[in-house]
């Protein structure tokens, strides 16, 4: 008999494009770090929707806004003003201690955003000649998908068919600063850096080196974004990952957790020097700071500081790594990671393994090819983790 799991997967692979290739299983239900299938399998998720789901599966604070926004209004455009805009603004700024935040939904679209506030910026502040503005990225980036992110990306392959890219990209090689020094010129507007590589596989880059690249862009006047849309929002055992060197970047973009997993939400927040670039016309989005948005994004927000999941990240991140580490097996090169964002690397591909782990009743997903990423949601308990542990070292030892 055909399952309802198959038959999904079957109609799914029938009538969509083929621009994933997920392991087989459909999820129908899901609760704190728990998802279930069709026909009742429960699989703990360690994936957390590429750190989207860092506050947990349908975490009730945050449903419960979800639930009363949707009684009362969910879309005005930006034609109109809404009652939970300016307070999701305030708050958004009081976390990251800058003057302005520019709403969007999802992360590729901040990134836009962030790059077009950039050049602008570089044109109306910094001197640079209409249509030279440079932008500086970091090889084995992962910005997204829309043009402007695959324009900045080094893997062939988020590029191949899709040309032309657009003009005025650089690259260096993540964490050499002499590089990056060597390759900033007059005409460079911004570094636009991920202070933790999530899609690379979980490439932390040299201790010092956010610093150093930070007191650099000083140096030449050239902005400093912090893609945070991953690694931001206490992932990786601090609010931004930016917080591990000190570094407070001219710019965040973040992303996926800022709507807890519940609703779409993203944005750059920065000084008013550099956003304040946008006048009306200038930039823009339907849905960007819609009211279901932003009532979501304000209880996502509450629930990482009142139940302090930074804190919570980093510790048990700590012990989760201690215990992979006495995993003792040659396929196992290298494990790291910083809170619950973790990367081990194997000899050999780790789909096979993933696959295993599901066996298990785990959900991972491999990342470029030899990497198992570990990110579960941060609500996860120690108990939870125990669980994962025991069967992690079934299938790696
Ligand atoms: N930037 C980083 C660092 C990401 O990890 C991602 C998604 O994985 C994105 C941007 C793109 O976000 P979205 O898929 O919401 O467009």
């Amino acid at each position: 008999m055909v399952t309802k799991s198959e038959q999904i997967i079957e109609q799914t692979d029938r009538f969509g494009a083929h621009n994933y290739h997920p392991l087989p299983v459909v999820i129908s239900e899901a609760e704190g770090v728990w998802v279930k299938d069709p026909e009742g399998n429960k699989y703990m998720d360690m994936l957390s929707a590429y750190s989207a789901v860092n506050q947990g599966h349908r975490h009730p604070k945050i449903i419960e806004a979800l639930k009363q926004q949707a009684d009362r209004v969910t879309l005005t455009s930006r034609a109109f003003h809404n009652d939970q805009l300016g307070p999701w603004f305030e708050k958004v700024c009081q976390l990251t201690n800058k003057d302005m935040a520019l709403p969007m939904n999802t992360g590729a679209e901040a990134v836009e955003t962030a790059i077009k506030a950039a050049r602008r910026w570089a044109y109306d502040h910094k001197g640079v000649a209409e249509n030279q503005a440079e932008i500086i990225g970091c090889e084995g980036n992962f910005h997204g998908r829309t043009m402007t992110a695959v324009s900045l990306s080094s893997e062939e392959e988020y590029k191949r068919g899709f040309g032309p890219m657009l003009p005025g990209i650089k690259l260096v090689p993540y964490g050499d600063i002499d590089a990056l020094k060597s390759i900033i010129t007059p005409n460079t507007a911004a570094f636009i850096i991920e202070p933790i590589q999530g899609e690379a596989g979980i490439v932390i880059p040299p201790e010092g080196f956010l610093k150093a690249a930070y007191e650099l862009c000083k140096e030449n006047n050239v902005l400093f974004i912090a893609d945070e849309i991953q690694s931001g929002l206490a992932r990786s055992g601090k609010m931004f990952a930016c917080d591990w060197e000190d570094v407070i970047p001219d710019v965040y973009i973040l992303g996926k957790a800022l709507g807890g997993g519940v609703f779409p939400i993203s944005c750059v927040v920065a000084n008013k020097d550099i956003l304040g670039v946008f006048n009306p016309g200038s930039h823009g989005s339907t849905f960007g700071g819609n009211p279901m948005a932003c009532a979501v994004s304000i209880a996502a927000l509450d629930v990482l500081i009142d139940e302090q999941l930074s804190e919570k990240s980093l510790e048990l991140g700590e012990y989760f790594m201690k215990q992979l580490r006495g995993i003792k097996n040659p396929i196992i090169q290298e494990i790291r990671g910083k809170g619950l964002f973790i990367g081990v690397v194997l000899t050999e591909p780790a789909r096979k393994y993933c696959e295993a782990l599901k066996a298990e009743g785990l959900l991972c997903k491999e990342t470029h090819e030899n990497v198992i990423r570990f990110a579960p949601p941060l609500v996860i308990s120690q108990e939870e983790l125990d669980w994962a542990i025991e069967r992690i070292k079934k299938v790696l030892s």
